[in-house]
């Protein structure tokens, strides 16, 4: 038995594009390790698997240039690359057969004042960002639920937080610095450099290897989190731009039973004199009085605080404090993005899998996504309302689910977040980014030989 039929007689292959290559006749890059999460939650990759520990990577080839220079040199020499940033993808986006790259070492920081910018290197992540600007009187204007992620491994796959009003994280960057295939260096700036710079931004890996991201920031703020249990189906969608709009930042948490739509973390930007008052309902849903995490019976000393105690803006917009476990770490993600005028229809369409989705889930989070101009962002031209799914670490089952999700999802368009899990066929998605064919293009423009071109890119990018 070659190890394509054993994988697919022991259901171990994993993601959805990985399916996809093994249904086309491509060796698949990954392969499913016990689903224990790797010890290493940090950016390094010494265990060869990604965060959760659901692909073990097909190489055990990483470089780790100390220098922007080194990583120059072994882009040219490499063959075939990708890089890898905090390991934090579910899906096979970062892997690779024959070689990643990990800028760790690259963790320089620097501020701009008089522009309200910052530079940081390839390797730093949003957890030693956010209090070093902070320190400094500067914040971002949004984070992802966890900080421990690369900024540049963020931005590659337009990861974001919430908020009616915010882009994705990608949509702070204001200039971009990246090694092409040939080892020269390019820069991207958003003001000189226009529809390149759109298409670079949430680059998949596939356009370059990120060295220095710019970022815009403001002042810095603090915020206040509170939750509210107990909101009803009904009551969203008779309110569902409001429950959104009741805080800077809003995440709806289902376990799509019994027509009940659970809790609301309302995340509240405060001005100065603010009073900070919470009702103590919100559309029939119950101000908490304790503090909640996302799993039921998961540690809440590893959530950010809540209770309406004002906070800094990095230790309030995630849901996981610096340094601590996010989530439930034994676990597979999931998400769809939708347009936000559709989000209720899109909700009720998943709500009829509830019981299919009941016993492979550990929680599914809405969330909401302004409207921007990066080619491969999932909310490109689109206010959003995300649909995410936090499985329990089942993937046989999981992905008999993923089809049906998707299948309701169909008219919505639904796009999948590139670095979790899903089993669309790429004639699906090519639809659903109408600037793919010109990205492609610009890809090749940097990378003419495909060098940065993975299983996971040629699945779900080239061969639809
Ligand atoms: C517990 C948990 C919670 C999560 N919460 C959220 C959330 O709230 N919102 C959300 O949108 N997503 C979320 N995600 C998904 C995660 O944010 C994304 O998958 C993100 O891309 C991971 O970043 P990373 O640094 O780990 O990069 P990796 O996963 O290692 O790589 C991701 C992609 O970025 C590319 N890349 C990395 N570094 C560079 C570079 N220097 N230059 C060019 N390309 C690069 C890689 O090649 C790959 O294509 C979550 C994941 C986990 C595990």
């Amino acid at each position: 038995m070659d190890k394509r039929d054993f994988l697919k007689a022991t259901g171990a292959l994993v993601a959805g594009s990985v399916l996809g290559c093994a249904a086309r006749g491509e060796q698949p890059e990954t392969t499913v390790a016990n689903s224990a999460p790797a010890a290493d939650a940090g950016t390094g990759a010494t265990a060869r698997t990604n965060w959760a520990g659901n692909l073990t990577y097909g190489t055990t080839n990483l470089q780790r240039p100390a220098t922007v220079q080194e990583v120059r040199a072994a882009v040219k020499a490499a063959a075939k690359l990708r890089v890898l940033g905090a390991r934090h993808s579910f899906s096979a986006i970062a892997d690779s057969t024959h070689e990643q790259i990990s800028l760790e070492h690259l963790t320089e920081i620097s501020l701009d004042e008089k522009a309200r910018t910052v530079t940081v290197g390839g390797g730093v992540t949003y957890s030693q960002l956010a209090p070093w600007l902070d320190s400094r009187g500067f914040a971002l204007h949004n984070l992802a639920s966890l900080p421990g992620i690369t900024v540049a491994g963020a931005c590659a796959t337009a990861t974001h937080g919430s908020g009616l009003h915010n882009g994705n994280l990608a949509t702070a960057v204001s200039a971009v610095e990246f090694v092409i295939a040939n080892g020269d260096l390019v820069e991207l700036r958003r003001e000189r450099d226009g529809e390149r710079f759109l298409g670079s931004v949430v680059g998949l890996g596939a356009v370059g290897v990120v060295t220095r991201t710019t970022l815009d920031l403001q002042p810095t703020y603090k915020v206040a989190q509170s939750v509210y249990q107990g909101l009803s189906f009904d009551e969203l969608g008779r309110h569902f731009e409001q429950v959104f709009a009741s805080g800077y930042s809003v995440s709806v948490f289902t376990d799509w039973q019994q027509h009940r739509a659970g809790e609301v973390w309302v995340k509240r930007r405060l001005q100065p004199g603010d009073a900070n008052h919470w009702e103590p309902e919100l559309f029939g849903a119950k101000l908490a009085t304790v503090k909640l995490h996302p799993l039921a019976g998961h540690p809440t000393e590893n959530v950010t605080d809540q209770l309406g105690i004002p906070g800094p803006w990095y230790d309030r917009l995630p849901h996981f404090r610096i340094g601590q476990t996010p989530s439930g770490g034994d676990e597979l993600q999931t998400e769809y993005f939708v347009p936000f005028d559709r989000g209720f229809e899109a909700v009720l369409a998943v709500e009829k899998l509830h019981n299919n989705i009941g016993p492979h889930l550990m929680i599914t989070e809405l969330r909401t996504v302004a409207a921007d101009r990066l080619w491969m962002s999932m909310a490109y031209d689109r206010p959003s309302l995300s649909i995410h799914f936090t499985w329990k670490p089942q993937w046989p089952q999981v992905r008999q689910v993923l089809p049906l999700i998707e299948a309701q999802l169909k008219p919505f368009a639904p796009r999948p977040h590139w670095g979790k899990l899903f089993t669309l066929e790429p004639p699906l998605l090519e639809p659903c980014y109408k600037r793919l064919p010109e990205f492609k293009k610009l890809a090749a423009q940097f990378d003419p030989q495909g060098k940065f071109r993975n299983a996971f890119l040629r699945t779900n990018l080239y061969e639809a």
